[in-house]
C-alpha cells in the first residue's frame, strides 16, 4: 500500500483531502508494524517514507484505537539517553470473527490482529434447513462462541466467507448451487442478530487477501496474485496492484466450467467441466465406485492420503493433474507473479504438487518456472477459518481508523 508523503506544512482545517492521506497513512504504518512489529519506530519511517512527526503522530493514534502498543524490550543493560521502544500490534484489546459456510458444515474462528487462530469450531449443518433457518442457526452459534471465547477482548466484527458468487457491497450470498443459495442476504441478517457489523465475501477473494496479508510469501503475493481454491466447489481469485478484481455485482472468479478434459458429467450438460471433476463429491463417489469405501464420505478419502494408501494417493494425483490443467489457463491469461492452490490434498502431502506444477509446465505456454510460480495456501487446514476471520483483519488494516468512528457495540 503506497504510503503519502507528509508535507511538514502547519496543518489547516482538515479536509477530505487532509482525512484520505491520513487514513492512507495510518493503515501504511499499521501495515509496517504487522509486517516487522516489534519495530522501531524510524524503520517504520523508512518503510513508509513518513517523517518521524507523521509516523508518532499515526502511532500514537493506532494506539488510541488498541491497535498497536508499545513493546519494550527487556534491558540487559543500562542505556544512555531516550530508549529506543518498538512497537507492535496489540493483540490484547480485540479479536475478529469469522463464520465460513461449506456445503456439510460451518467453521467457526475468532483470530488475533496478527491474523493467528485462537479458537476454531467445526459445526455439521442439520439437515433439511432453508437459508433463513441456517443463516439464523448459525447467528446463535456466533453469538454463543463469542460470548465462550472472545474473554474480554472485543470483537471488531464477523467475517463471513463461502464459496460460489457472494456481493460483498450487499452483503449477499447471490448463487451457491452447492448450498441451493440465491439471494440470502447473511451480512444483513447476522448484523441484526449479532449486533456487530457483518462483511460477507467469496472464500477465494479472502483467501487472496489474506495471503497478501499474513500469508508465507506475502511479498510476492502483493504485486499479482491468482488464488485457486478447490473444495466442494472451486472457485479463483485475482489480485493485482493491492487489488482484488470483484467486476460487476462482483462475479468474478467463478472458474467451475473450466474445460478440464476427461468424461466426468456436469450438471451444465457437458463433460471434463472443472468444477465436477475436482469436487471433493466426486473422489468420494470414485472411490465407492472403485470399491474403496462403502460410503462416499471425503473425510475418509482424506484419511486414507493422510495413510498412505495407494489408491486415496492415486486418486489425489489425478485431482492435481487436472487441477494444473486449470491452472495453466489461469496462468495464461493473467500471469501472475503467483498462482496459490488451496486444496486438502496438497495441504497433506506437498508432494502431490509436483504433479500440479507439471501439468502447469505441459500446458502453459508463458509459465517458465511452475516450481516458483504456483504454490501452496499458506494456511493449510486452518484455510476456511482463515478466510472467514481474515475478511474483518483486511478491513481493519485497510481502513484502520474507521474503528473510531464505529459504534461502541462492536
Ligand atoms: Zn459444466
Amino acid at each position: 500500500m503506497p504510503a503519502l508523503l507528509s508535507t511538514g506544512q502547519p496543518t489547516t482545517t482538515p479536509t477530505p483531502t487532509d482525512d484520505g492521506r491520513r487514513a492512507a497513512n495510518a493503515a501504511a504504518v499499521l501495515r509496517a508494524v504487522l509486517d516487522r512489529g516489534p519495530v522501531a519506530r524510524s524503520t517504520v519511517g523508512r518503510l513508509t517514507g513518513l517523517s518521524a512527526g507523521a509516523v508518532s503522530r499515526q502511532l500514537a493514534e493506532l494506539a488510541d484505537l488498541g491497535l498497536v502498543r508499545d513493546r519494550p524490550l527487556r534491558a540487559t543493560r543500562s542505556v544512555v539517553g531516550r530508549p529506543h521502544v518498538p512497537v507492535d500490534v496489540d493483540t490484547r484489546r480485540h479479536v475478529v470473527a469469522g463464520v465460513h459456510v461449506a456445503v456439510l458444515h460451518a467453521t467457526l474462528v475468532l483470530m488475533d490482529l496478527r491474523g493467528r487462530v485462537l479458537v476454531e469450531e467445526r459445526v455439521p449443518h442439520l439437515p433439511d434447513r432453508t437459508p433463513a433457518e441456517l443463516v439464523a442457526e448459525l447467528g446463535t452459534r456466533m453469538g454463543a462462541f463469542l460470548a465462550e471465547h472472545a474473554e474480554g477482548r472485543r470483537p471488531l466484527g464477523v467475517g463471513v466467507a463461502t464459496g460460489g458468487w457472494v456481493d460483498p457491497a450487499r452483503g449477499v450470498v447471490v448463487r451457491h448451487h452447492r448450498l441451493g443459495w440465491r439471494d440470502v442476504p447473511v451480512g444483513p441478517a447476522l448484523e441484526a442478530a449479532l449486533g456487530l457489523p457483518v462483511r460477507v465475501e467469496s472464500h477465494a477473494r479472502a483467501l487472496a487477501r489474506a495471503e497478501q496479508l499474513i500469508g508465507a510469501e506475502r511479498g510476492r503475493a502483493r504485486t499479482s496474485l491468482v488464488h485457486l481454491f478447490v473444495g466442494n466447489v472451486v472457485d479463483a481469485a485475482i489480485a493485482t496492484c493491492g487489488t482484488v478484481h470483484q467486476g460487476p455485482g462482483a462475479a468474478a472468479g467463478d472458474v467451475s466450467h473450466l474445460p478440464v478434459g476427461g468424461c466426468t458429467p456436469c450438471p451444465c450438460g457437458r463433460t471434463g467441466c472443472f468444477e465436477a471433476t475436482v469436487a471433493e463429491r466426486t473422489l468420494a463417489r470414485r472411490a465407492v465406485e472403485e470399491g474403496r469405501l462403502r460410503t462416499p464420505r471425503f473425510s475418509d478419502v482424506l484419511a486414507a492420503l493422510g495413510a498412505g494408501e495407494r489408491w486415496a494417493v492415486a486418486l489425489f494425483r489425478e485431482r492435481a493433474r487436472a487441477i494444473g490443467r486449470a491452472a495453466a489457463l489461469l496462468v495464461d491469461v493473467i500471469n501472475p507473479e503467483i498462482l496459490v492452490v488451496c486444496e486438502a490434498g496438497t495441504a497433506r502431502r506437498p508432494e502431490l504438487l509436483d504433479d500440479l506444477r507439471e501439468e502447469v509446465a505441459l500446458r502453459s505456454h508463458v509459465c517458465a518456472d511452475p516450481g516458483r510460480t504456483v504454490v501452496s495456501g499458506s494456511f493449510g487446514a486452518r484455510a476456511l477459518g482463515v478466510a472467514a476471520g481474515s475478511v474483518v483483519l483486511h478491513e481493519t488494516y485497510t481502513r484502520p481508523l474507521d474503528l473510531g468512528t464505529r459504534g461502541s457495540g462492536m
